[in-house]
């Protein structure tokens, strides 16, 4: 049976075109970048050209764009890479993803002080809080673009404009909201930006830091003078290649991208809302994703939801890929104010370019049995 995929925030399927581009790369242009032959300038070229279309799809400079192996090394680069010769202080949210919560809590244990900011109820973080928490010892400001579970896009303009006028760096991950929002790093004030391939169609393992002209990082690994000798190590070209290739069609398919995923977004919320009771939306109603349903449904275990949405051949997730494999109530939704047992009955689904109205149709047939099934062997009681 053809799966129904609906876990595009874990990771998305390489488009054709990516592939396309991708694949003489591994064979006969299988130079080193570096190297002066034919071969090495022919890679050389390639790499300067994704770096112009990454660039290009976010607003930056060239030499502003730094491949990475991911979010997760853009993420710990940006927050490693400014505090590690200066310990100071570093200001972020509670619903970041772990690749920066971790980070800021290795920051803590070598010596630098992290401010956590609160959310509210629908997963916003309040600028005016971002410039209460600013003290002489700030170093940088890091709060997510788009969250990963709940879908909530976050007033970065703002805090951007806020950082700016403080002197203080700013960091955003738009791993989520690449491709799925509009981003132009001058515009918004952004100092750093991280981004991740596997969640626009691209290959995994490639991503970008970008890096504003002038701030001065350290890198994590020592080695070669590879991109701008922040990082070192030979360029992945063939993966570098599908990342530019995937990030400039997603600018080209932006406007059509998002339209259809709006509306199979909000065909299934609101049959959702129509067809079953005692259902919540988790994370805001308008400033979301467009491709982000996450639905917390009561008394019922997200878990079991999950296995009998497969059995039907749909894939979703609890929350976040990354924590799937613990039962700890998820640290998003528990910063959102909702009490531990309600946070078990909630589902993430995350829709994708090729995903279908008829698909989504599917998913509204099955589902209300499915609660209605687990609802009336649940142990939880209803008011
Ligand atoms: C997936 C994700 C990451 C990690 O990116 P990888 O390329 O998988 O390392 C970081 N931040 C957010 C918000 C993500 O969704």
């Amino acid at each position: 049976m053809k799966q129904i995929y609906l876990d595009h925030a874990a990771t998305t399927a390489v488009d054709r075109e990516v592939m396309q581009a991708m694949t003489p790369y591994f064979t006969e242009r299988f130079g080193n970048a570096s190297s002066l032959h034919t071969l090495g300038r022919d890679a050389n070229q390639a790499l300067t050209r994704a770096r112009e279309e990454v660039a290009d799809a976010i607003g930056a400079n060239t030499e502003e764009i730094i491949f990475t192996s991911g979010g997760t090394e853009s993420d710990n680069l940006a927050l490693r890479g400014v505090l590690r010769e200066h310990k100071g202080h570093i200001i972020t949210s509670s619903i970041e993803h772990p690749a920066i919560l971790k980070t800021c809590q290795y920051l803590e244990r070598i010596g630098c002080d992290v401010t956590y900011l609160p959310v509210d109820a629908d997963g916003l973080v309040d600028p005016g809080d971002v410039e209460s928490a600013i003290t002489r010892e700030t170093r940088l400001i890091s709060v997510m673009h788009a969250n990963n579970e709940i879908g909530t896009i976050q007033p970065v303009n703002e805090i951007g404009a806020i950082a700016a006028d403080h002197e203080i760096p700013f960091h955003t991950d738009a791993v989520q909201s690449f491709g799925k929002t509009e981003l132009d790093v001058r515009k918004m004030n952004i100092d750093m930006l991280s981004l991740s391939s596997h969640k626009i169609y691209g290959p995994k393992g490639v991503g970008a830091l970008y890096v504003r002209e002038g701030l001065k990082i350290n890198p994590l690994m020592y080695g070669g003078s590879h991109e701008m000798s922040i990082r070192a190590g030979t360029e992945n070209i063939p993966g570098i290649v599908g990342f530019a290739k995937a990030a400039s069609l997603a600018c080209e398919r932006f406007k059509s991208d998002t339209a259809h995923l709006m509306k199979l977004r909000d065909m299934l919320i609101n049959g959702m809302f129509d067809s079953i009771d005692d259902v919540f939306l988790n994370g805001h109603q308008a400033k979301r994703l467009p491709n982000n349903a996450n639905l917390r449904f009561m008394f019922v275990e997200g878990e079991a939801m999950l296995i009998h949405l497969d059995l039907k051949g749909i894939a979703a997730s609890t929350g976040s890929a990354c924590s799937s494999a613990s039962l700890d109530p998820s640290h998003v939704l528990l910063a959102l104010g909702i009490p531990p047992e309600d946070i078990h009955g909630s589902i993430r689904f995350t829709l994708g370019r090729e995903n279908t109205e008829k698909e989504i149709k599917y998913v509204l047939e099955v589902f209300p049995t499915i609660i209605e099934k687990l609802r009336a062997i649940s142990p939880l009681t209803r008011r």
